[in-house]
């Protein structure tokens, strides 16, 4: 199965993205987490990255581009892969078509979380993160079992540098006038599926089942 999830950020992508590749059995690939990895290490990339990430703007295209074909190109992505936050524009969502196909592939759905721009500052500016392990929490509708403290592996928990408000505004911004044109992208390939992410985190997850359907080997 070959999907990528759509959505504003904050929709719960991430939050969705963990339960879907555990039940179906294939990679989540999240450009932010590759990025976010490569920032922490200060490689190359980590820091040509963070001067666009910090600003709440995209990462230029070609490189964003090149460090997704190199994921996909690796064994664990042969039966498929689940990709949040890329493709973020229509070059990248082209570039993304052109690389399937030349592999004889194609994506099986582009799946957006829709959530109104209303509930979106409040989860996104409530979002704590593991710096250790990545996992990620809410300070309200998902907070860790001890305050503060990550629970899969007892770090002290961080809010990103990205979700302090200003910047969201400005990631929003982004998000309407360089990913929303990608809906009308999908749904002109047949590809779009919607659910809405307005619902707790477990009812949320249950509707994208019954879009993706039962087979949990990733074969359909
Ligand atoms: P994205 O990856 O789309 O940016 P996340 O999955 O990180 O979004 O979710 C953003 C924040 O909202 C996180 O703090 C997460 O715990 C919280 N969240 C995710 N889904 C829901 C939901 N259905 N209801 C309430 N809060 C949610
Ligand atoms: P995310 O973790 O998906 O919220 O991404 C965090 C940040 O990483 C974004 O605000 C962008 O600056 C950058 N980023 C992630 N994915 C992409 C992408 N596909 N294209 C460009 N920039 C990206």
């Amino acid at each position: 199965m070959r999907i990528v999830l759509l959505g504003p950020p904050g929709a719960g992508k991430g939050t969705q993205a963990k339960s879907i590749s555990n039940r179906y059995s294939i990679p989540h690939i999240s450009t932010g987490d590759i990025f976010r990895k490569n920032i922490s290490e200060q490689t190359p990339l980590g820091i040509e990255a963070k001067k666009h990430i910090d600003k709440g703007h995209l990462v230029p295209d070609d490189l964003t581009i090149d460090i997704v074909k190199d994921r996909l190109s690796q064994r664990d992505c042969d039966k498929g892969f689940l990709l949040d936050g890329f493709p973020r524009t229509v070059r990248q969502a082209e570039a993304l078509e052109e690389f399937l196909s030349s592999k004889g592939k194609k994506l099986n759905t582009a799946l957006l979380i829709d959530v109104p721009r209303d509930f979106i500052l409040e989860r996104m500016t409530g979002r704590r993160v593991c710096p250790a392990c990545g996992a990620s929490y809410h300070i309200k509708f998902n907070p860790p079992a001890i305050e503060g403290r990550c629970d899969l592996c007892g770090t002290d928990i961080i809010q990103r540098k990205d979700d302090k408000e200003s910047t969201v505004k400005e990631r929003l911004d982004v998000y309407d006038s360089q990913t929303q044109p990608l809906i009308d992208y999908y749904k002109s390939k047949d590809l779009l599926s919607v659910v809405y992410g307005t619902k707790a985190i477990n009812e949320v997850f249950e509707s994208i089942c019954n879009i993706l359907g039962s087979d949990r080997n990733g074969n359909n």
